[in-house]
């Protein structure tokens, strides 16, 4: 005999992928708050084992961790990652937005920013280049 059942919702993997919570992620909205104000934390977290690479090669824009440097820099030139720069451009939704829109003063739209890649290093490089200590001489021997 043949298989009669039909399938109702053949494929319908990539809809129900929004709905879990095994592997739920960080929202988009979240990921913008770690941006603006604990930067520094997560790129110099504790050491974890129970996290991939103990925790120590973390992208911020993605939040996920990554096993070490390599993969972590690799990572960084990925569609996902490129994808997820486009993503965070856009200002996340606010109440304040939706008052606004709701004719509550006078409605703004919301604005794109330039999103550029934290890294340990980079992050680093910021606070070194505002001291007089960034213009290290080299000494060859
Ligand atoms: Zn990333």
């Amino acid at each position: 005999m043949p298989y009669a059942r039909k399938k109702q919702h053949r494929g319908d993997t990539h809809l129900k992928k929004g709905w879990r919570t095994k592997r739920r992620k960080k929202d988009l909205d979240e990921i913008d708050e770690d941006l603006k104000a604990n930067t520094e934390k997560l790129l110099n977290q504790e050491v974890d084992f129970e996290r991939p690479g103990a925790a120590q090669h973390y992208c911020i824009h993605c939040a996920r961790y990554f096993i070490n440097e390599t993969a972590l820099h690799s990572h960084f030139n990925t569609k996902v990652h490129k994808r997820r720069l486009k993503a965070l451009e856009l200002e996340p939704y606010s109440i304040e937005e939706s008052e606004r829109a709701a004719s509550k003063g006078s409605y703004v739209a919301p604005q794109k920013r330039k999103i550029e890649t934290i890294t340990r290093e980079n992050s680093n490089k910021k606070d070194t280049d505002a001291g007089p200590k960034a213009k290290a001489i080299k000494i060859d021997e």
